[in-house]
């Protein structure tokens, strides 16, 4: 698995939202996209996951053009993985029932086949005993667990996450993200766009600092954050440190 985004262009209106982002990830990378609000990080992930149609340039997986308008998005998508802010389960489905919908309606995969490895990533990530709650009697911590396992089902080759403790009281943070560094040492390849500053510090193998639809600089953590080489990275970085 190899992405990499080439001059990526975003207009929303008269507004230019990405601003030529170009950027390579590798299998196995942990990206994490940092930067102020409205500095374009939602849509970036949003074009990957091709919820967004490019202005221009290209996404490149393997050597194919995904971004490409002719192509089918949808079975790219599911190669794709994407979580948000909000968790998005569906009220009315237990948590498994929720994990299960999408393998069994695209995969066309039985409840019975999808069991194992359904129940393997439950137990994983601390939730055997959540499989058949439904989402209100969850918390926000667990129903945010719930939708990564929802997207991991999928098998993706690599997860986008937006800002996924936003959401979540301080206490529920740390669960949360305890799931990213697993999943980071079972190699998977992600990005995230993330305000857990001291998270990106400690686990990201290179950060990159989006402002105004540009990546204007990027780097190690231990680089980026103690050695910052753009003044508005420096800038930034005191507002939010
Ligand atoms: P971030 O995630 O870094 O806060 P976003 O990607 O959400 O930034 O937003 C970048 C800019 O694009 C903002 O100015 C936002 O208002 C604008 N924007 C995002 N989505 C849309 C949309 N669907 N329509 C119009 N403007 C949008
Ligand atoms: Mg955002």
């Amino acid at each position: 698995m190899k992405l990499r985004l080439d001059n990526v262009q975003k207009s929303f209106g008269a507004t230019r939202v990405l601003d030529g982002i170009s950027l390579d990830v590798a299998k196995g990378e942990m990206v994490c996209l940092i930067g102020a609000s409205g500095s374009g990080k939602s849509t970036l992930l949003r074009c990957i996951n091709l919820l967004e149609p490019l202005d221009d340039g290209a996404i490149w997986l393997d050597g194919e053009d995904i971004a490409e308008p002719a192509l089918d998005p949808q079975p790219i998508r599911q190669r794709i993985g994407i979580v948000f802010q909000s968790f998005n389960l569906f009220p009315h489905m237990t948590a498994v029932e929720n994990v299960m919908l999408a393998p069994r309606r695209v995969r066309k995969e039985t409840r019975e086949a999808l069991r194992p490895e359904v129940t393997a990533l439950f137990d994983r990530f601390g939730l055997a005993d959540r499989m058949g709650h439904y989402p209100d009697q969850l918390s926000g911590g667990q129903q945010q667990r719930v939708a990564i396992i929802r997207a991991l089902a999928m098998r993706p080759e690599i997860m986008l996450f937006d800002e996924i403790t936003s959401a979540l009281d301080p206490e529920l943070v740390g669960e949360v993200l305890q799931v990213l560094k697993a999943l980071k040492e079972d190699g998977m390849t992600m990005i995230l766009a993330t305000h857990e500053m001291a998270f990106a510090r400690d686990v990201a193998d290179r950060v990159c600092v989006l402002d105004h639809g540009r990546i204007i600089e990027e780097g190690p953590p231990a680089q980026v954050f103690t050695a910052p080489r753009e003044a508005r990275t420096r800038a930034f970085l005191s507002r939010v440190l």
